[in-house]
C-alpha cells in the first residue's frame, strides 16, 4: 500500500472536494478517517496530539505541538508570548485518561483522589489540556479520529 501524502490532500475547500480526491480506496480505513478532519489537525503527528511520549517514529515527517506551550509546569512558549516566531503548532494536547475513557482525577475529582498537587497544578492541567465535557463535541470527535491515526502513523501509512 502506497503511504498516503497528506500534502497532496489540501485540506481547504469543501469537503466533498476532499473526498473526492481521497477516492483510489488504496487504504480507506486511513482515509475515512482523515477526510473529515478539520485543517487544525490535518497532517499533525498523532503522537504529538493525543500523547505526553514523544513520537516514536524516528523519520516523523508530520506537524509537532509545541513542547513549551504543552508543558503544564511554565506558562507557555516564550518565542509564541513575546511575538516571535515558533515553528511549532500551538495547539493543546488531548487528555490522556480521558482518551482512554479514564477518569481525569482533575477535571472529575473524587473524594478518594489524593491530594498530590496543588490548585495550580490543577489549573493548568485544566488549561493545557483538552477535556471531554470542555471543548466542543465536534473536537473531541475529532481528537479521538485523530488517536487513532497513531497505530498508522506508526505504520508509515500516514506520515507526509
Ligand atoms: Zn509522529
Ligand atoms: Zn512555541
Amino acid at each position: 500500500m502506497a503511504p498516503i501524502n497528506a500534502t497532496k490532500l489540501v485540506p481547504t475547500g469543501p469537503i466533498e472536494d476532499r473526498k473526492s480526491r481521497l477516492n483510489d480506496n488504496s487504504d480507506t480505513d486511513l482515509h475515512e478517517l482523515i477526510a473529515n478532519l478539520p485543517p487544525r489537525f490535518f497532517g499533525v503527528c498523532p503522537f504529538s496530539l493525543t500523547s505526553s511520549k514523544p513520537c516514536p517514529l524516528p523519520n516523523c515527517q508530520l506537524a509537532l505541538l509545541c513542547t513549551a506551550h504543552n508543558d503544564e509546569s511554565i506558562p507557555g512558549c516564550r518565542d509564541q508570548m513575546q511575538g516571535n516566531y515558533c515553528p511549532k503548532l500551538h495547539e493543546y494536547q488531548t487528555c490522556e485518561k480521558e482518551l482512554r475513557n479514564e477518569r481525569c482525577p482533575y477535571a472529575a475529582p473524587q473524594k478518594g483522589d489524593k491530594k498530590k498537587h496543588g490548585p495550580e497544578a490543577k489549573k493548568s492541567h485544566m488549561r493545557k489540556r483538552i477535556h471531554k465535557a470542555y471543548c466542543d463535541p465536534e473536537e473531541w470527535k475529532h481528537r479521538e479520529a485523530v488517536a487513532k491515526l497513531r497505530e498508522m502513523h506508526l505504520e508509515g501509512r500516514y506520515n507526509e
